[in-house]
């Protein structure tokens, strides 16, 4: 049996015909209400037969092209537009995208580190619990859209993390070409720890063919990144087979496959200063060449201390808030797979 939270669903019913909007009533008891359930905003739209395809996005609530996105399909699409049944929910993480944070102001719960959640967990476990059991379940396909957040910039790109079935992971690189960003990165699920307990890995694990995206960061959207997120999700839905007439959102880009299967392509901050970077997102770089300098300001006539990469690749990530922390991840780089197959690291 299924782990699933004790959730009110309001206004809302996945096998009703048609389009309804409503509520994921995750229980939530206060000081201001003892009975309170936190309203988690969920669009069904369901017409004829064909796949069901679970959208969702504010899995961190500082990620803002996903929710824009998929507040206007949630408003616009309509039943004559579907052959299936098409879930959005735009606020996965309902506490943290109503305070535009990362991660819950209620538990600090990093709702894409807490996969498959807990039934009677906290507030954040629940909401993953009921995610991945109620909704992942029942779906064909899951789109799970990202951006950098506050803290970093992120080149825009799919993002598959390769299963190991051979056609499975076809079907996953077909979303992601129709998805149709500059970038595609393939993670190999080995190389990260925590790759069980992201959205991505919950969706395969209950069967769905799943593809996240990320596009931008910088804890904001801008008018390029919005659109690409709305163009890139009509082109990627139509690939599903979930949307039955034609749209026309353009062609896409052809996106260029960088892989990142390993956990060391990461540059970290290992003093406290303010971070001057020296790349943007997208450049190419080689070992040795500049990544930045951190600046001790408080500490008068010391000189900088230089970072430099260590390997080929292309920059995914970049720190975008200036005053950094031992920890902080400066830049992450991914590897044309050419220049991975010759060894380079
Ligand atoms: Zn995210």
């Amino acid at each position: 049996m299924a782990d699933i939270p004790n959730v009110r669903l309001v206004g809302i019913d996945y096998d009703r015909q048609g389009k309804s909007h409503g509520y994921i009533g995750i229980q939530h008891s206060t000081t201001r209400s003892c009975y309170y359930w936190l309203p988690l905003p969920i669009t069904s739209i369901r017409s004829g037969s064909g796949p069901t395809v679970l959208v969702m996005s504010g899995i961190h609530g500082d990620e803002y092209e996903g929710q824009i996105a998929l507040s206007r399909l949630a408003a616009e699409l309509q039943p004559t537009d579907v052959a299936g049944r098409i879930l959005i929910l735009p606020m996965a993480n309902f506490p943290a995208a109503k305070a535009g944070t990362r991660t819950s102001p209620i538990d600090g719960g990093d709702l894409n580190r807490l996969f498959p959640g807990e039934a009677n967990g906290s507030v954040t476990q629940q909401i993953a619990a009921y995610v991945e059991h109620g909704l992942m379940s029942i779906s064909d396909f899951v789109i799970d859209l990202h951006a950098g957040g506050s803290s970093i910039m992120h080149v825009a790109a799919a993002i598959v993390v390769a299963e190991a079935d051979a056609l499975r992971f076809q079907q996953q690189m077909d979303l992601a070409e129709a998805f149709g960003a500059p970038y595609t990165i393939v993670y190999a699920s080995r190389s990260q720890p925590h790759f069980g307990r992201i959205a991505l890995t919950a969706s395969a694990r209950q069967g769905a063919i799943a593809i996240g995206a990320e596009l931008g960061g910088a804890g904001s959207a801008t008018s390029s990144s919005i659109s690409l997120a709305e163009q890139a999700l009509v082109r990627v839905l139509r690939r599903t087979g979930i949307l039955a007439g034609t749209s026309d959102a353009p062609p896409p880009t052809r996106t260029q496959i960088l892989s990142s299967d390993r956990p060391d392509t990461m540059t970290w901050a290992m003093e406290a200063g303010l971070f001057e970077p020296s790349v943007t997102v997208g450049s190419e770089v080689s070992p040795g060449d500049l990544a930045g300098r951190i600046h001790f300001v408080d500490s008068p006539g010391r000189p900088s201390a230089e970072y430099r990469f260590d390997a080929d690749g292309v920059v995914t990530v970049a720190r975008f808030m200036t005053q950094v922390e031992r920890g902080d991840c400066l830049y992450r780089i991914a590897f044309k797979p050419d220049a991975h197959q010759k060894g380079h690291r």
